[in-house]
């Protein structure tokens, strides 16, 4: 079989009865890439305050909260808590507290409108939802339509910006009131509990249609993060402490969000992991990213390719000490080899270069190794250790070194299926490999290149946009008999959406004679996105009015073709 194979150094495949906070937390936990830190330097701090957490009181602090979850709502094991917070210094508070109860959380976006959110909510059915003093107005209002009762929406700050956020509890009013209890003896499980026990519902479209929720167990992602972090401890090529990439008191940038399975574990897990400072930024904000490098003395900085043109194109980027950065990781999205050579110029002598992930693979797939200070232009990294991939061509044969093909991946991190929905699951899952949808190839040295992506999702700022989501959302417009969504190229989002629409009959008439009605008619579509959708799903790509949409005879919308449209037409003088 023509397979390829991790050729990092073997990785320590991790116990499988422990649970993430069991492998963060504690000392007990012995591991090689596991690094020996001081448990009171600073763990997280909050960019804006300066409110800093050591490791041990961010310990101290989730077993309080564990204690406080416990004495107030009782969760059982299986228990779902959907996090509806923007990046905080509790986020792994949070976490770590529901998974000692045996829970499992949900992290979604804290700007998703009403609509989003009870679509999530429905799928996953949480019996807690942490909100935030800003929208908990949503948040009750997609408990409301699960019947899940007020009482079981608390805020994690207890800012009073709404009358809303008078109704329900904080966790800081909570944390103050109960007597401090800093121990908390977790829910344990059984040998192999781990590989099922879920960790994490995180919401992707997968290949296709609407956003599923992918179930990644507390082994997926505890594999995940030793995988990633192998290179730091194992790699012959590198005696030098120096040339370790992650290291005790390195600080991180934390601008990626939280709710994402990018920023969830690559950013806060293996940071914090790795005994390194996490510098929280709640919004990403470029300005206060540049402050915060001088401020903090970022040395890493983790991030997709939008940030990485700001850091190229933007003038105050070049006014900026940026000397204190040492490494520079991209993922999310395609990164050019031109933008990767720009931004070698300005983080000059820093490690840099980018790694290929998905939801689906806890995520970290591939990363550029330690052997290359810079990361091959345009390559998406070589496979993390204990990682296994195979490229499948057209005809269905299996791809050579330089042939490309849909890259299918197979490793301890890949996921167990999406959460309650086996059809789904059996579409991308099969046989032990998770189906990308992304084209990829191989060189010889074992580099990976992404070249094509032949699944439905759009990306704009890293962020997953799922056509079928707005295609459907689009039909229940009065005036539309048909639409299909597709992705076009976009300076700095990468990707924005676009729309093809056919207009029923009669509008279709009115449209054509008159372009005042036209303009109307846009706008009207437009905003029937914008009002009920997140800002990256709406269709900046424009909308364009057409009399048929291009499918196959099975009925599946033909996105090759309406792409190739785009092309031609922006071809033309
Ligand atoms: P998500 O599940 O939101 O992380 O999205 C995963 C998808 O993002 C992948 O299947 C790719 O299509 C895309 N992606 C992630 N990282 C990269 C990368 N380095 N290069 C190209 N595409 C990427």
């Amino acid at each position: 079989m023509l397979l390829f194979r991790s050729t990092a150094p073997p990785f320590v495949l991790p116990p499988d009865h422990l649970i993430i906070p069991d492998i963060i937390l504690n000392d007990d936990f012995q591991h090689p890439t596991k690094p020996n830190g001081n448990q009171d330097l600073p763990c997280i701090i909050d960019e804006r305050t300066g409110f800093t957490l050591t490791l041990r009181e961010l310990r101290e602090r989730t077993y309080r909260l564990a204690n406080v979850l416990k004495g107030r709502w009782n969760p059982t094991p299986g228990d779902i808590i959907t996090l509806f917070i923007p990046n905080h210094t509790d986020y792994p508070v949070c976490i770590w507290a529901g998974h000692l109860l045996g829970c499992t959380i949900a992290p979604t976006s804290p700007t998703l409108t009403v609509d989003e959110l009870v679509y999530q909510l429905e799928i996953v059915r949480p019996t807690l939802i942490i909100a935030y003093s800003e929208n908990v107005g949503t948040a009750l209002k997609g408990a409301g339509s699960i019947n899940l009762s007020a009482d079981r929406i608390v805020t994690v700050d207890s800012m009073q910006t709404s009358n809303e956020s008078a109704l329900v509890p904080s966790l800081p009013d909570l944390l103050a009131k109960e007597s401090p209890v800093l121990q908390f003896s977790g829910h344990k499980l059984g040998p192999g509990e781990a590989k099922k026990a879920i960790a994490f519902l995180c919401f992707s479209s997968g290949t296709t249609g609407k956003p599923k929720a992918v179930a990644i167990s507390h082994y997926n992602a505890i594999s995940n993060m030793l995988q990633a972090a192998t290179f730091n401890r194992f790699n012959e090529n590198y005696t030098c402490v120096e040339e370790q990439r992650f290291r005790p008191g390195d600080v991180c940038s934390g601008v990626l969000p939280s709710y994402h399975i990018y920023g969830l574990m690559m950013n806060l897990h293996i940071v914090i992991y790795a005994k390194m400072t996490l510098v929280v930024s709640q919004k990403f904000d470029f300005a206060e990213m540049l402050k915060s490098i001088g401020k903090y003395h970022i040395t890493h900085i983790i991030i997709v390719p939008p940030q990485a043109v700001l850091f190229c194109k933007h003038p105050a980027a070049k006014e900026a000490d940026l000397s204190s950065v040492r490494v520079c990781m991209m993922a999310g999205a395609p990164v050019t080899a031109e933008l990767t050579e720009e931004l070698v110029v300005r983080f000059p002598g820093a490690q840099l270069g980018q790694a290929f992930g998905m939801t689906e693979t806890s995520p970290a797939v591939s990363m550029w190794p330690v052997t290359q200070k810079v990361g091959t232009p345009g390559s998406a990294g070589q496979l993390v250790s204990g990682t296994v991939a195979k490229v499948v061509k057209e005809d269905g044969n299996l791809a050579k070194v330089g042939e490309s093909g849909e890259l299918y991946i197979k490793g301890e991190q890949v996921a167990l299926g999406y959460y309650k929905n086996e059809a789904a699951t059996k579409e991308v899952f099969v046989d032990g490999w998770v189906r990308t949808g992304d084209i990829a190839l191989f060189q010889a040295n074992g580099d990976m290149f992404i070249v094509d992506r032949v699944k439905e999702l759009i990306k704009v700022k890293g962020f997953q946009v799922a056509p079928a989501e707005l295609e459907g959302h689009l039909l229940a417009h009065q005036d539309v008999a048909d639409a299909a969504v597709i992705g076009i190229p976009h300076d700095y989002a990468g990707e924005v959406p676009m729309a093809f629409i056919v207009l029923k009959s009669d509008k279709a008439m009115a449209v054509h004679n008159n372009i005042i009605i036209e303009t109307e008619a846009r706008k009207s579509i437009f905003e029937h996105v914008s009002s009920t959708k997140s800002e990256h799903k709406w269709l900046t790509g424009g909308i364009t009015f057409v009399d048929t949409i291009p499918k196959s005879l099975s009925g599946k919308i033909l996105r090759r073709v309406l792409r190739e449209q785009v092309k031609i037409s922006q071809t033309k003088p």
